[in-house]
């Protein structure tokens, strides 16, 4: 098709003049979380750019050409999507008669059994082939722009046939983007192909398939699957083939892109069992294709196997993805019919992680489910933690309850002991502590006033019962919606909570209750509904906590980011073992990095609690301290020998010293130009703050002592500047990891050892002149200052603090001044106090007379 080179003329909309998104906008941002979309248009393009993704529209085609995510481009070079394309029947020849006879001429039906074309030789088993971007009469404008969405449309015909298409492109603040691709015919059509989605993706960024299981005999259950390397999968094979997918995530270990469908009712597949033999004598096996080195494949087409409707193929130079709506089956199609077929893409991640949740220290108190006195056990009544257990976990660094309000799933809005948990609110804010309730997208109490009345109506098929108690909803009834978010916003009207803890079941999503408009032929995967519920939780937050509200999701092992990016935090680990993980599952869904959250993880009795935490450590991935391993008193936090108490207890001490939330983060994962190790299985964390930074490394599974090079690449972007030099700390083991001072250059080889799973912490900072403070724990900072020898430490901690000074006394002795401070018995280079934090938070050390 020939262009006219248009003049270009750029406008670039101010989105919030256009539409007034005020009241979902918080410092900047739309619900405190997303950049606002921002849309540039010209004659040849319409751009839309998020935070972490861009957009952008050719209208002379009217398609998507780029689809790019942070500095990946998804869209191989040179083609568009959706690009729907259709095959139709041959007319008839003129004069042809369909009852035939002795003086018909070649009739047109059996012309089309001799179209054959030959295996992915571009052309149509059985028919005429016509692209949407190679169209006519294709006009593209833009409908609606504004912070939250952004409506595009796209209008064209098949080449010389009565049919043309529309592309709706629907783009919602978080990327997810709705594609609705319509069909219609000006006259009587046979219909043979309909590809509604066919794709050409880029191969770089592309290493990585996860996607939902295949439905099998019902009852259908559908669930996550394992991550799988791709990238190795040979030249025209498939990456994978499926009758009925629901979604795929392709992706590297920074970003990717998903393709998500919902229904997959009328959709038709040709199968055929015949040979017919022709006039000119040649036999064609009707059912079979051709393959270019001369095989005959049986129940297969020109575009591959039959009865496949989803199908990614490894091409030369890009993966091949074809989604059909009808493969190869006359379809009649009239005037005022319409074929119309969603699916949403996304990139990601969606945005980043909020630095300020780097360091989660959380305590789950509950409730779960409701708690009442004589239901399942209980003796004695709900009560929220009492003010004495809130001042234990702030003595412990505790910064997120998860908990405190207790209520029937589904009836949010009324918590038994309203006082209690307002008295209770105050306490944990007095003490910096945030606290997040449970509430769930899917249970719906028996007991809940709503249930009798609405529960029919919104129940997800699977009828899934929790403990006799609860039904689950269907996240696509949009009643049940509706309902829980009158709720939340209730819930969060009445009571200073600072957002929500959000648990669900990611395997409810297939449903086919009609009574919601799920179901047809094979159901429905709720996806739309899914995405919606997301949205508006984090609208309540946001406007009750100015955006700054916390919202984590019980998460397992979803990886889906029309959900996940509108929460904070994923929590990992309540049915999966990342032990038993291969790296590609890790780095893709248990990492939230690359879906723009942070991950919190727990686990069970049967897995190895000291294993677990080095593991997490060494993902830098923060864990829930277990119920039932807590201290019930400071002591017993100080002197805990318990693997998870001690742990969490000298872990929380650093992230508390360096000031992790705020802190810049880096990985090997995703960073490895700013940071690596030297041999494979071997990991590194990077945190950078104030000129500072914390590095900490691990090897997955280790076991023995490993020899290891830390290679910091690029110190400028950890804050380390040229021309300081700089000591290394080692704070697991109370020591410098050497006698000397680094320069920037020298700190691209640092070796190390590795010992078994258990991470190495190493503290970097300038150079600094002794007696110093090196670092502490239990405390968010200390600000020391010194007079006639004196070490004057002013610690910030809740009083009653169990805390640890950690002293070089370059080369002179000190006591403690201050009463219950002690050195304690630690070896290492430096001295170490211990002792609990006084009332105005001054300790005093004096060199001791000689
Ligand atoms: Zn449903």
């Amino acid at each position: 098709m020939n262009r006219v080179l248009f003049i270009v003329f750029a406008a670039t909309f101010s989105v919030s003049a256009l539409y007034s998104q005020k009241t979902n906008l918080y410092d900047g941002k739309v619900f405190g979380i997303f950049e606002p979309l921002n849309v540039t248009e010209n004659s040849r393009t319409i751009t839309i750019t998020g935070g972490t993704f861009r957009y952008v529209i050719d209208r002379s085609i009217g398609q998507l050409v780029s689809a790019r995510a942070l500095n990946d481009e998804f869209v191989a070079s040179g083609t568009s999507f959706p690009n729907p394309y259709i095959g139709v029947m041959p007319e008839d020849d003129p004069g042809a008669r369909r009852e035939g006879g002795i003086d018909r001429p070649r009739f047109g039906y059996e012309k089309s059994v001799e179209m054959r074309p030959r295996l992915w030789s571009g052309e149509l088993t059985d028919a005429f082939r016509f692209d949407a971007a190679k169209g006519t009469d294709i006009r593209t404008e833009l409908v609606r722009a504004d912070a939250e969405l952004v409506e595009v449309r796209a209008t064209g015909s098949y080449g010389s046939t009565p049919l043309s298409w529309q592309i709706d492109y629907l783009f919602d603040v978080d990327g997810f983007t709705k594609v609705t691709v319509s069909l219609t015919a000006s006259r009587p059509v046979q219909l043979r192909w309909n590809c509604f989605n066919h794709a050409f993706l880029a191969k770089a960024p592309i290493q990585y398939l996860t996607k939902v299981s295949d439905p099998k005999s019902p009852p259908i259950d559908v669930r996550p699957e394992p991550t799988i390397s791709i990238a190795a999968t040979g030249r025209d094979q498939p990456v994978f083939e499926s009758h009925w997918n629901a979604f795929f995530h392709l992706a590297n270990r920074v970003t990717g892109i998903e393709f998500s469908k919902q229904d997959f009712a009328g959709r038709w597949s040709g199968y055929r069992d015949s040979s017919v033999i022709l006039e000119s004598g040649k036999q064609v096996d009707t059912g079979a294709v051709e393959t270019v080195d001369g095989r005959e494949l049986r129940g297969w087409d020109s575009r591959g196997r039959v009865n496949v409707f989803t199908q990614l193929y490894m091409r030369a130079d890009a993966l091949e993805l074809e989604e059909f709506d009808i493969r190869n089956a006359t379809y009649p199609l009239n005037p005022g019919d319409v074929r119309k077929r969603v699916f949403w893409v996304q990139t990601t991640p969606a945005k980043r992680p909020r630095n300020g949740l780097n360091s989660i220290r959380a305590v789950w108190p509950g409730p779960h489910q409701i708690v009442m006195a004589r239901w399942r056990g209980t003796r004695k009544p709900w009560q929220p933690p009492a003010d004495e257990q809130v001042k234990l976990w702030a003595r412990m660094g505790v910064n997120l309850i998860i908990g405190g309000a207790n209520y029937w799933s589904g009836d949010y809005a009324r918590p038994l002991e309203a006082e209690k948990i307002r008295h209770f609110l105050r306490t944990a804010h007095e003490f910096g502590i945030k606290v997040i309730p449970y509430v769930t997208f899917t249970d719906f109490n028996f007991a809940a006033p709503a249930y009798q009345r609405h529960a029919a109506d919104w129940m997800a098929s699977a009828g899934i019962e929790y403990a006799n108690e609860t039904t689950l909803m269907c996240y696509n009834a949009e009643g049940w919606r509706n309902h829980l978010e009158k709720q939340w916003d209730q819930l969060l009207a009445d009571f200073d909570f600072d957002g929500l803890y959000i648990d669900h079941w990611i395997n409810i999503r297939f449903c086919n209750n009609t009574r919601h408009g799920c179901g047809g032929y094979l159901g429905s995967f709720a996806t739309e509904g899914y995405h919606d519920f997301a949205k508006r939780a984090r609208r309540v937050v946001a406007r009750h906590t100015a955006g700054k509200g916390v919202m984590l999701l019980n998460a397992n092992m979803l990886l889906f980011s029309g959900i996940v990016p509108w929460f904070d935090i994923r929590l990992n680990g309540e049915n999966d073992d990342p032990i038993k993980m291969r790296e590609e599952t890790i780095v893709t869904t248990w990492n939230g990095w690359g879906q723009g959250v942070q991950s919190l993880a727990m686990w069970r009795p049967n897995q190895d609690t000291r294993t677990m935490i080095n593991l997490l450590t060494t993902f830098m991935i923060p864990f829930r301290l277990n119920r039932a391993i807590a201290p019930k008193t400071v002591e017993e936090w100080r002197v805990s020998r318990e693997p998870e108490v001690a742990l969490a207890r000298e872990l929380w001490g650093y992230w508390r010293f360096f000031g992790l939330n705020g802190a810049e983060k880096y990985s090997s994962f995703g960073a490895a130009d700013v940071l690596a190790m030297s041999q494979p299985g071997s990991i590194v964390n990077g945190f950078a703050r104030d000129g500072r930074a914390l590095i900490v490394m691990g090897v997955l599974g280790g076991s023995g002592k490993r020899g290891e090079t830390l290679r910091i690449r690029a110190p400028e972007k950890l804050g380390l500047e040229r021309g300081v030099r700089y000591r290394i700390i080692d704070l697991r083991h109370n020591r410098y990891l050497s006698d000397r001072a680094y320069t920037t250059p020298e700190l691209a080889r640092i070796p190390v050892t590795l010992d078994g799973d258990d991470p190495l912490i190493l503290f970097i900072e300038p150079e600094r002149k002794g007696p110093r403070l090196v670092y502490f724990s239990g405390a968010d900072g200390v600000e020391p200052s010194q007079s006639g020898g004196r070490l004057m430490l002013k610690v910030s901690a809740v009083p009653g603090s169990p805390v640890e000074l950690h002293i070089d006394a370059a080369g002179r002795e000190f006591r403690a001044a201050t009463p219950g401070f002690e050195r304690a018995p630690v070896p290492g280079d430096f001295a170490v106090f211990t002792g609990s934090v006084p009332p105005g938070g001054i300790v005093t050390l004096l060199p001791s007379i000689q």
